[in-house]
């Protein structure tokens, strides 16, 4: 019936069968859920019939909903649906030209469904960089990176992708599209004299911002990036009224983003890398204090689980670094003869310092070097791009090498993003490893993450057929968020909320504001169409009755 009516809709092409819907019934993430229809709209009229459409269909009491999807390789389930998927991959893949170079102000509009490895073509060729890529730039598109608010090894120092998205166009629930960008007051009062859900929409949030301006404000998260809950402390500063911060990040719940306008930045042209090798995580807080008085550009981290991965999976992990395979082989020895000498280290920690000029940098990179040997940290550098890109690709490809290349147990990332402030990290960890501990018999798991942020990236590899390892899932994220909230830290960073994350909102924020975050949701989404069970009316049992088997 649904299928139907969206095929005489003419609003995309259509499918129901069964290899497109098992496709699209996972991402990255625990779950699996198969949608009742994939559709791929053609135009932004395309979508606003199909939110016309389906406004109209949950009026009349049909239980119908549409989830964007751009590349699905979210962590926490933000792409997964029971109803209508809304495939932004196929039509919606225009980039745009760079503009602002001359100003000094570059930026580049890009719609939902280009993948990132395609834009990120385009920027070499002007020497630009949109800074805040994931992890997964080789696999994720723009959609994904606007709506999750994505972060990577460069938001130690560039910001995440809020601080770059410069508009949005977006369809909002009336079924129609509208330019979303910063407002002055004075712009900000034409918009609310509207007569129209435009208008409405800014005048209602407005008010609501400026009514519990201090219970928003104090919600903001103490740690350097999130991605939990609606950025509300970001939208009002009484100077700018900027709906772009709401908008990013919120999952696809409260409209479709059509195109977005993103800022760029010029790479510096010089960078070496540090390859800190560490016993144990002991000193890791005091020592990664100490590594970010060097303003470094880049503070991350792999355990020994990963490198021994690396080294197991060698040719994969070869054969995505697009080079020669026996000269890149050859690279990969001096690491080899280390872990046969000196046995493979708990923590490989990398950092990266960049300059405009080699002189400054290499005046930085001797005090580095001079902080490190007084403190009888072993490390090397490395100067050139073949030397720093094998422990790059080591980091980056981590996951997707656990994801694809492990047999009999699965990944399972429930407590994939935690962050915590870095000055807090060597209370934190011992007790996440305790905690961890527990569970040993029940999994493995690996830590990669950005440590500079004091956000870590643990993946559990778990027998997800065993019903005890089942069950741990939920005990074992209840105790390790309950943890990372008693250090006021935050359960996301960049992964997002999703349907994992979304049941533990009320208590990370509290009630207060998640029923502030309700009241957004249903300004936005009076009716309820956009990703259900995400950000709000997220419920475990719900999650959990969709894990993988
Ligand atoms: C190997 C691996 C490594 C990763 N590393 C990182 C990392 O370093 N940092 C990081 O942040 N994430 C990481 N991720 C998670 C994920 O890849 C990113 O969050 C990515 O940006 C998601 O992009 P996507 O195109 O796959 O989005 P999708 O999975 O398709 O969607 C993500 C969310 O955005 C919404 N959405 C998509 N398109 C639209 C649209 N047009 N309008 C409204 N909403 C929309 C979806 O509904 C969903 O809620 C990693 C994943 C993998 C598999």
């Amino acid at each position: 019936m649904l299928a139907d009516d969206l095929r005489t809709l003419d609003a995309g092409e259509v499918y129901t069968d069964t290899p497109t819907l098992e496709h699209y019934s996972t991402d990255a993430s625990l779950f699996r859920m198969a949608p009742a229809v994939v559709v791929a709209p053609r135009s932004v009229d395309d979508l606003k019939k199909l939110v016309q459409c389906v406004v109209k269909k949950q009026a009349s009491g049909e239980n119908v909903s549409l989830t964007a999807r751009a590349a699905g390789t979210c962590m926490s389930g933000g792409s997964l649906t029971e109803s209508v998927m809304v495939d932004f991959t196929k039509h919606f893949n225009t980039i745009g030209e760079v503009e602002g170079e001359a100003e000094g102000t570059p930026a580049i509009a890009a719609e939902p469904g280009v993948y990132f490895r395609d834009l990120e073509k385009v920027l070499n060729e002007h020497g630009l960089m949109f800074p805040s890529y994931p992890a997964s730039k080789e696999l994720c598109a723009v959609g994904g990176i606007v709506s999750n608010n994505s972060g990577g090894e460069k938001t130690l120092a560039y910001g995440k992708t809020a601080k770059y998205v410069r508009e949005l166009h977006v369809v909002l629930s009336d079924g129609n599209e509208y330019v979303i960008k910063p407002l002055t007051a004075a712009e900000l009062e034409q918009k609310e004299a509207l007569p129209t859900f435009e208008g409405e929409l800014y005048r209602h949030l407005h008010q609501l911002i400026d009514l519990h301006y201090d219970i928003i404000e104090s919600a903001r998260p103490k740690v350097s990036k999130n991605s939990a809950g609606y950025a509300l402390w970001d939208v009002w500063d009484h100077k700018t009224f900027d709906l772009t911060k709401l908008i990013t990040g919120s999952q696809g719940t409260l409209g479709f983003v059509t195109k977005a306008k993103l800022g760029l930045v010029k790479p510096k042209p010089y960078r070496r890398l540090f390859i800190v090798y560490l016993k144990d995580i002991h000193h890791l807080a005091s020592l990664t204090e100490e590594i970010l008085t060097f303003k470094p550009e880049s503070l991350e981290s792999f355990d020994d689980h990963t490198f021994k991965l690396a080294v197991r999976y060698f040719p994969s992990l070869l054969g995505h670094m697009h080079a020669n395979m026996f000269t890149l082989g050859l690279r990969f020895i001096p690491d080899l003869l280390r872990m046969l000498f000196r046995g493979v280290p708990k923590l490989t920690v990398l950092i990266e310092l960049t300059g405009e000029q080699t002189t400054e940098l290499d005046e930085r990179v001797g005090k580095l070097a001079d902080m490190l040997h007084r403190e009888q940290v072993p490390h090397h550098i490395a100067r050139t791009e073949g030397a720093m890109e094998k422990y790059w690709a080591i980091r980056r490809e981590s996951f997707n090498l656990l994801r694809h290349r492990i047999k009999n147990r699965q990944t399972a990332p429930f407590i994939d993003d935690i962050v915590v402030r870095p000055e807090t990290m060597s209370e934190f960890l011992p007790r996440l490893s305790r905690i961890l501990d527990d569970y040993k018999d029940l999994m493995d798991y690996t830590i990669a993450g950005h440590i500079g942020d004091g956000n870590f990236h643990i993946i559990p590899l778990m027998n997800l057929h065993d019903p005890e390892s089942r069950a741990a899932i939920r005990k074992l994220a209840n105790e390790v968020y309950t943890l990372v909230f008693e250090f006021g830290g935050s359960m996301t960073g960049e992964h997002n909320d999703g349907l994992m994350r979304s049941p533990y909102l009320e208590q990370m924020f509290g009630p207060t504001v998640c029923n502030l975050f309700k009241q957004v949701k249903d300004l936005f989404d009076p009716h309820g169409i956009f990703n259900p069970h995400k950000k709000v009316g997220g419920n475990l049992e719900y999650s959990f009755a969709h894990l993988k088997q």
